[in-house]
């Protein structure tokens, strides 16, 4: 194969042709239940028709026009972003790494705006991913992320994840913020303790610093509720959005208080294609969906079952399975084997999941799974178990 494309992915030999929900057609033929989403992404299936005609009607208007003008869907978009969250105001990008970006610039220049400009270091946590640019690297705990990629951003300062004595002693003169996933993503799928969320509410109200949750993977009803801070009851100042917004279509947002956003006045940070017609068309097109009465009770109620039948899975097969751990459907199994090899043989079965960190094995499933999608992977896994043990 030649590499016109830069080799920077460990890819599987092959390629899809359509989606149709939880379903992907290759173009070899074979057939896949799809429990990775692109990677939390497709919050609402392959092809939603809602969406599609969503895409389509907007593609016929009008794409492109740059944040020099109004974008009405723009604005709509920031309404009902604002309507249901903690939030007052948001900025729009175009991916997860991006919507963290902003975050950090929005911390430092809130401190700096108040007078405080040597308050620009931010607290992060062990098992922390938060993107692949070069200050979203140097925020996240991975050292094979930086490596080769010179002198880290300065001002992020790692502690345990969980730890409030390790938080409260990295605090100084210079600290102005801490950024933590409610649930660590490609970490290893590990919830936060809501008592640490509280506490680390508490601490940033003592101290005068800015809470920021990355809600990259965990939002848009990823866990069961629109954000997954509302399981806590904690909020934070500041909050990133990227994966499940667009539905598949690429869009970040970057929520905040208007307080905390007070640093932020024309022409202090901005993007191109940021928020722009076809993408936030397309976002508002999944609030329609995820704001009807009914969406987050079943994603509850698909997550609580397929938490239990994973976790009987686990249970039947202790030499191949250690736990299953998360929240909503966003699950994670640790595994004794490789995670590797158990995703291997998924994939060798129909099923396509994601690994994590800490050998766990991701089942991110679109939302709109139902009963027999859950009965499907539960029966592809038990085969794959089986035929590891033998
Ligand atoms: C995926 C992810 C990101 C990065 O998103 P990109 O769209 O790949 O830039 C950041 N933070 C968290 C928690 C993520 O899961």
């Amino acid at each position: 194969m030649s590499q016109t494309v830069m080799p920077s992915y460990g890819r599987a030999d092959i390629a899809f042709e359509t989606g149709d929900g939880p379903y992907l057609y290759a173009s070899d033929g074979r057939k896949f239940l799809d429990f990775g989403s692109g990677v939390a992404v497709l919050s609402l299936g392959h092809k939603h028709p809602h969406l599609v005609e969503a895409l389509i009607a907007q593609a016929g208007k009008v794409w492109h026009t740059s944040n020099l003008y109004n974008i009405p869907e723009q604005q709509r978009l920031a309404d009902r972003l604002v309507a249901n969250s903690f939030a007052e105001t948001v900025f729009f990008c175009n991916s997860g790494a991006e919507s963290v970006e902003a975050s950090i610039k929005l911390i430092r220049k809130y401190h700096s705006a108040n007078g405080n400009p040597e308050r620009y270091r931010i607290i992060s946590f062990a098992g922390s991913f938060h993107g692949r640019t070069l200050a979203t690297i140097s925020a996240g705990a991975s050292d094979a992320h930086r490596a080769g990629f010179g002198p880290a951003v300065d001002g992020f300062d790692h502690v345990a994840f969980g730890n409030m004595n390790e938080v409260r002693a990295a605090i100084t003169g210079e600290t102005a913020g801490i950024m933590i996933e409610p649930v660590q993503g490609e970490g290893g799928i590990r919830p936060a303790d809501p008592r640490f969320l509280m506490d680390l509410r508490a601490l940033c109200d003592e101290e005068g610093l800015l809470l920021m949750f990355d809600e990259v993977q965990t939002g848009m009803g990823r866990t069961g509720k629109l954000w997954a801070y509302e399981w806590s009851g904690v909020k934070p100042d500041v909050m990133s959005s990227a994966k499940g917004l667009g539905g598949g279509f690429p869009i970040g947002a970057c929520l905040a208080t208007a307080e905390a956003a007070k640093g932020i006045t024309a022409g202090t940070h901005g993007s191109t294609f940021g928020g722009n017609p076809l993408a936030t068309a397309v976002a508002n097109a999944v609030l329609d969906v995820m704001l009807e009465p009914g969406f987050l009770p079943h994603v509850v109620e698909m997550s609580k079952l397929l938490n239990a039948e994973l976790k009987a899975v686990a249970q039947r097969h202790p030499s191949v399975i250690e736990e299953v751990r998360g929240a909503g459907l966003l699950l994670g199994m640790k595994c004794v084997v490789p995670n590797a090899e158990l995703a291997a043989k998924a994939f060798e079965h129909g099923l396509l999941t994601v690994l994590a960190g800490d050998n766990v094995m991701r089942f991110l499933p679109p939302l709109i799974i139902d009963e027999a999608h859950v009965s499907e992977a539960i029966a592809i896994l038990e085969e794959c178990c089986g035929e590891l043990e033998e």
